[in-house]
């Protein structure tokens, strides 16, 4: 039977458990999970792109079925590129789902044939974003909580210098 496939995109700026929950969840339904850093040039980062694959790959070393990437240009010319059809997005509440709607139309009208599965954290993560992670982070403020403590290090280090 042909593998199943999906491709997890977002700036991981950085990965949160908001991230690894829907990770964990899309990583039991589909055969292989690729987790892809999505090269922004627009948005400012905290964290380079390499950094964000290479915490994504500590964060997520062992999970056999789960890897890790990255991409430039249009996320419909990946998914083609990765020879799936299938993109994973996370929904924590109703205020994501206009933006998400309009990402998965949008891609729908540039490849008929793509589908976009969304998942739905536990609870405690819905108001959990990598944005809330680094504006805590720059007053000092503990996110030990909110993300692994490999990430939370990386900010550490990142904040002194
Ligand atoms: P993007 O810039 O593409 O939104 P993010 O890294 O912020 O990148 O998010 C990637 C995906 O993960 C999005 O679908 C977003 O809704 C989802 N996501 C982010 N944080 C959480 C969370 N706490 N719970 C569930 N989904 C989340």
């Amino acid at each position: 039977m042909k593998k199943k496939i999906a491709v997890y995109p977002g700036s991981f700026d950085p990965v949160t458990f908001g991230h690894l929950d829907i990770i964990d969840r899309a990583s039991k339904i589909f055969d292989q999970l690729i987790v892809s850093v999505f090269v922004n040039s627009a948005k400012k980062p905290m964290f380079t792109v390499e950094e964000r694959v290479d915490m994504l790959k500590a964060v997520l070393k062992g999970r056999k079925n789960v890897t890790v990437d990255y991409f430039e240009g249009l996320l419909v010319d990946y998914v083609r590129r990765k020879k799936t059809k299938v993109v994973v997005r996370g929904l924590r509440a109703i205020s994501d789902l206009e933006h998400e709607f309009q990402i998965a139309g949008i891609n729908r009208t540039l490849y008929r044939e793509i589908e976009t599965v969304f998942f739905m954290p536990r609870q405690r993560y819905s108001y959990l974003s990598s944005s809330v992670v680094r504006d805590i982070a720059h007053f000092k403020g503990d996110v030990s909580k909110l993300a692994p403590p490999s990430v939370v290090k990386a900010i550490a280090a990142k904040k002194a210098g």
